[in-house]
């Protein structure tokens, strides 16, 4: 399976800011265990500004853009640092890509984006991804690693794509508010009703929230392609994911 994965801030670092390192070395290791088996893996990797933030000594992730894009400049050196030492005592090979919205609207930009990254999963490399935020800002980017990670998912024609989050999936209502909030285990984005159970994000690292993570959905379900929302605090559900068993929730895409 060519396997999209988008991780956030949130499963990535702590509130800090700091790296959470069990998380992490978890992560990497079931990431290479699934690629050792022969799965294809794209990595949507957020955190660049979160871990920018905690690398700088800032007490709060930035408001203003320039210190904004300052923190993603340090906090993506970082990322992909450490991405390169964990994968790399698994034998993977990191390869970073950091794209902006333009590479998907034009379509020269869009064919070398699609070209390469297929010539990297030939050779067997692990694309990491990331908006490349230090010249793109949210009112003009993409904004957001969902929608980000759905964009790329269609644009590498992959099989799944799965949000990590800091939540166990879709619910039927705030799981942090009202106690009866059941998992839905499987939802459908032709059903207009499903937007209106998403909220934005809570965690003050990340930028996304369950909104946004509907909007991926969306996209990727119209381009045919299954998606999943799972929590990132549980890396092996992975597994069950590749395999086929349920977790979390399932978007499925649309019959072609
Ligand atoms: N690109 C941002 C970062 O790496 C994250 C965007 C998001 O959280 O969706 O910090």
């Amino acid at each position: 399976m060519r396997i999209v994965i988008k991780v956030g801030t949130s499963t990535l670092a702590h509130s800090t800011g700091k790296l959470n390192i069990r998380a992490f070395e978890e992560l990497t290791k079931v990431i290479s265990d699934l690629k050792n088996y022969g799965h294809e893996i794209i990595l949507v990797s957020s955190g660049a500004i979160g871990m920018g933030t905690g690398k700088l000594g800032l007490s709060a992730r930035p408001k203003d853009t320039p210190t904004k894009q300052a923190a993603a400049a340090v906090g993506q050196c970082e990322l992909m640092y450490m991405y390169d030492k964990y994968f790399g005592e698994y034998h993977h090979t990191v390869a970073q890509m950091l794209l902006t919205a333009d590479d998907f609207e034009d379509k020269e930009k869009y064919a070398n984006l699609s070209n390469t990254l297929g010539r990297l999963l030939e050779l067997q490399a692990l694309p990491v991804i990331n908006e490349n935020d230090t010249v793109s800002t949210a009112e003009l980017g993409i904004g957001d690693n969902d929608t980000l990670s759905a964009l790329v998912a269609i644009g590498a024609k992959a099989d799944l794509l799965v949000l990590l989050s800091d939540i166990d999936g879709l619910y039927t209502s705030d799981p942090h508010k009202d106690e009866n909030a059941k998992l839905i285990s499987e939802a459908d984005m032709s059903d207009g009703s499903v937007f209106s159970l998403g909220g934005d994000s809570s965690s003050n690292l990340g930028t996304g929230g369950m909104r946004t993570k509907l909007n991926a959905a969306k996209l990727v379900t119209e381009a045919g392609i299954d998606m999943i929302i799972t929590n990132g605090s549980k890396p092996r559900l992975l597994y069950d994911i590749a395999d086929g068993r349920s977790a979390g929730t399932r978007f499925k895409g649309k019959k072609k």
